[in-house]
């Protein structure tokens, strides 16, 4: 009917990904905080880091559970009550229906890789020589960063003490992809970790003890027995990456810092075409896609 307002979700600028994000957003007034686990995405595209902000707050609403959700919430478990792998799985029949699949065949397929990560967990918290200080640790450290008061947030998947006395973080993955220890060299959320624990994030449950140990991701669908744990140097033994001068220092995982304050600082967050547009979710309304592709020979 004229005159009639359109429908809601009708405006292309309400949808995701179509408002554009490099200009006119917000320039933080108070600290900047950086996050964990998304340092990486603000750093290799603005763009992307900027939208999946406001579509987590969505998801949020309406979210149903995931795998990686099951799988840390059942490792939170067995950390805290000693759950062993048959009591895991039993945990794992009890919440698999809260997945959404697409098909039964798709259940069965992930339930059974799923089954085997937690086999592996399991060999691991049996197994592996460190003790475990916390599981799922939250943090929220402050630092300056060239005269900007940056808050440092996050959670840890687990905090462990090693044989020298020294905190290593290890952050369970339950993708497929499973990383070389070359491509974990400047992991940012890695770099973050131990330079949350440099700051004392974890003084509460450490002691004080603010030596960090080489972190670790731990890829629980690959590896024999146990979870493929891949590995960064520590900042306190190799500060400085290979190859690459430091602009802001101490360490790499400050410079990495100081890059992505400058972005939020800035108010723009571009779009820059990287290894995440493959799976983009919003590369359908990309700016930088489609000038790549009317620069391409038809
Ligand atoms: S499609 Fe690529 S360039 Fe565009 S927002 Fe996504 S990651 Fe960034």
């Amino acid at each position: 009917m004229a005159g009639d307002l359109p429908a809601p979700g009708a405006r292309p600028a309400s949808w995701w990904g179509t408002a554009e994000p490099t200009s006119g957003a917000a320039v933080p007034t108070g600290p900047i905080g950086i996050n964990g686990s998304s340092l990486e995405t603000l750093l290799e595209c603005p763009r992307r880091w900027f939208l999946s902000r406001r579509a987590r707050a969505d998801a949020a609403r309406q979210s149903r559970a995931s795998i990686g959700d099951v799988v840390h919430l059942i490792a939170r478990q067995a950390a805290e009550v000693g759950l062993d792998a048959d009591q895991m799985r039993a945990e794992l029949d009890r919440v698999w229906d809260e997945i959404p699949f697409e098909t039964e065949w798709l259940s069965a397929t992930e339930r059974s890789e799923i089954d085997a990560a937690i086999g592996r967990f399991a060999t691991y918290q049996e197994h592996e020589p460190t003790t475990l200080v916390a599981v799922e640790k939250d943090f929220r450290v402050p630092m300056n960063v060239e005269g900007h008061e940056v808050v440092l947030t996050g959670q840890v998947d687990r905090l462990e003490r090693t044989g020298d006395g020294r905190i290593r973080v290890v952050d369970l993955k339950t993708g497929r992809k499973v990383l070389r220890e070359a491509d974990v060299l400047d992991h940012a959320q890695l770099g973050l970790y131990q330079l949350a624990t440099r700051l004392g994030a974890f003084d509460d449950v450490t002691g004080g003890v603010r030596d960090v140990a080489p972190p670790a991701l731990a890829f629980v669908r690959a590896g024999e027995t146990m979870p493929a744990l891949v590995s960064q140097p520590s900042i306190d033994d190799a500060p400085q990456l290979p190859g690459e001068e430091l602009t802001v220092g101490p360490s790499w995982v400050h410079d990495r810092i100081a890059e992505g304050v400058a972005i939020i600082a800035s108010g723009r967050f571009d779009a820059v075409e990287c290894g995440a547009c493959r799976y983009c979710p919003f590369a359908s309304s990309c700016p930088a896609l489609a000038a790549g592709a009317q620069g391409r020979p038809k």
